[in-house]
């Protein structure tokens, strides 16, 4: 009888989108597969990030939608607020649930769980410190996958309490009176959604001319009306260069000499990567500025370690993570596997409206010179959106304008996170604009405006 051929054994560092996905594809696959997180299953993103915001958000929504029914005809119902403590509960509750599930999913595929922190002692080894002691492993494939934290600028201190880093965004017992916000990223414009929302004084301190100042001033001059509607005091160009506590609360002060007191103050300012302390030099991995340098099948510079997530740089989106945690466990395994495309990414921020894209933007077409096809459809005239009274926002489409092929497209817009499904299909299926023309979409409804844009 011959022997059985070994089973890969696969280290996973960190369990977030990209290591929990790899580990439970590669156990499915067939490899014995051992997963270390040093927190909780379902990473930063479940903790700290996608999920505790967007459920923010959900709430900040209702708010909203609660206060604003008399335009469609609701009465008024009174006294309404959030209750701080009970939306943080809600928060744990969901993060707790998905966790759980997350576990019980990877425990019924036989991957060993691991509480603790790892490090690479050797190509092939690594050491893991765990509560009940320090544990030695060795693999014949492993990934980092240890995401990244909030940078945290040297004129700021976080202190949990008046000066906030987003992990420190979801517990409150009670909403923050006046909240600044630094930074104008997509972080930090969810952030003065949810807060304005909620019913806070927010300032966003804004480096730039604009917010989102990587994609279409377009767009961006959609959020900054809706911004402004709510009473966010928006401060342009200052780029801010201290925070001080005050015994009550904040004062951030900018490098041309403004200030703006606050009660509280939410960096939101970009993230860095998780790598230091994991013994890459032991291991032979190689990194640039602590992100980890892989190639399209995420493999780092020794072939049997990979990498993904927040960690390598690129695109730092969950979805990405965990898109690239299924692709990597395929190839790990044999499989065929096609790298990402990452200019087909489908990305969205929760804001109100919501800001959706795919694929080739305006912006990118300018900047390569290409020539295209742009055509756009404002929500203004589409009757689901006056009936939902969320006239603000547009469709975009660009296609090339000899093959007629979908190139991408931008949606602003109530559920535009939803509705940039259809674009996304037609970008990555390569369709024609009439493919989505000749789509008989449902009356009244939002995606009527995705047919009359593509027109
Ligand atoms: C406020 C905010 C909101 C976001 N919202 C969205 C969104 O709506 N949609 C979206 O797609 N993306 C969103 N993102 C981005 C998203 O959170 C990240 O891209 C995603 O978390 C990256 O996943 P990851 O697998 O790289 O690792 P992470 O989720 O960062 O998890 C890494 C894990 O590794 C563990 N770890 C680190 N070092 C070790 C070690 N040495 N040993 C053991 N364990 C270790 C950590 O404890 C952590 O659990 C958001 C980001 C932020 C900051």
């Amino acid at each position: 009888m011959s022997a059985q051929p070994e089973r890969i054994r696969l280290l996973v560092i960190g369990g977030g989108p990209a290591g929990h996905e790899a580990a439970s594809t590669a156990a499915t696959l067939g490899a014995s597969v051992t997963l270390v997180e040093e927190s909780i299953v379902g990473g930063a993103a479940h903790l700290w990030d996608c999920i505790p915001s967007k459920t923010m958000v959900a709430s900040a929504r209702r708010l909203a939608a609660m206060r604003s029914g008399g335009t469609l005809g609701v009465s008024d119902p009174g006294e309404i607020d959030v209750d701080m403590p009970r939306l943080s509960d809600h928060v744990d509750s969901i993060t707790n649930k998905l966790a759980a599930g997350f576990r019980e999913l990877l425990e019924s595929q036989r991957v060993e769980l691991i509480s603790g922190r790892a490090r690479f002692t050797g190509p092939n080894s690594a050491e893991v410190t765990t509560d009940a002691g320090l544990r030695s492993l060795e693999f014949d494939a492993a990934l980092i996958s240890t995401g990244s934290r909030p940078w945290v600028p040297d004129w700021a201190e976080p202190d949990g309490e008046r000066i906030l880093t987003t992990r420190h965004a979801y517990h409150w017992e009670k909403r923050p009176e006046h909240i600044a916000i630094v930074g104008s990223g997509v972080t930090g414009v969810e952030f003065v959604h949810i807060f304005a929302s909620l019913g806070s004084k927010v300032t966003l301190l804004v480096s730039r001319h604009h917010v989102l100042p990587h994609r279409d001033t377009e767009v961006a001059m959609e959020l900054e009306a809706d911004f402004l509607e709510r009473g966010v005091v928006l401060m342009k160009g200052s780029r801010a260069s201290s925070v001080q506590r005050t015994g009550d609360g904040v004062v951030v002060t900018t490098q041309d000499g403004r200030s703006v007191e606050a009660t509280h103050v939410l960096l939101a300012v970009g993230s860095v990567p998780n790598s230091e302390d994991l013994g890459l030099d032991l291991a032979g991995v190689t990194a640039e500025r602590g992100f980890i340098t892989v190639d399209e099948y995420q493999r780092t510079s020794v072939p049997h370690i990979y990498a993904a997530g927040d960690v390598t740089g690129q695109l730092p989106l969950s979805s990405v993570a965990t898109m690239q945690g299924r692709k990597l466990a395929r190839h790990l395994m044999g499989h065929n596997v096609r790298p990402l495309d990452y200019p087909k990414v489908t990305q969205a921020i929760f804001t109100e409206p919501e800001i959706a894209s795919v694929g080739l933007e305006e912006v990118d077409a300018a900047a390569v010179g290409r020539k295209v096809r742009i055509t756009k459809v404002p929500f203004a005239s589409n009757p689901r959106a006056l009936i939902q009274a969320a006239p603000r926002g547009f469709v975009k489409v660009i296609s090339d304008p000899a093959t007629r092929v979908v190139l991408g497209g931008t949606i602003v817009g109530k559920n535009a996170s939803e509705l940039i499904a259809v674009i996304a299909l037609a970008v990555q299926s390569r369709l024609q604009v009439e493919a989505l023309v000749e789509t008989l979409m449902v009356h009244p409804s939002m995606t009527e405006s995705l047919t009359e844009a593509a027109e």
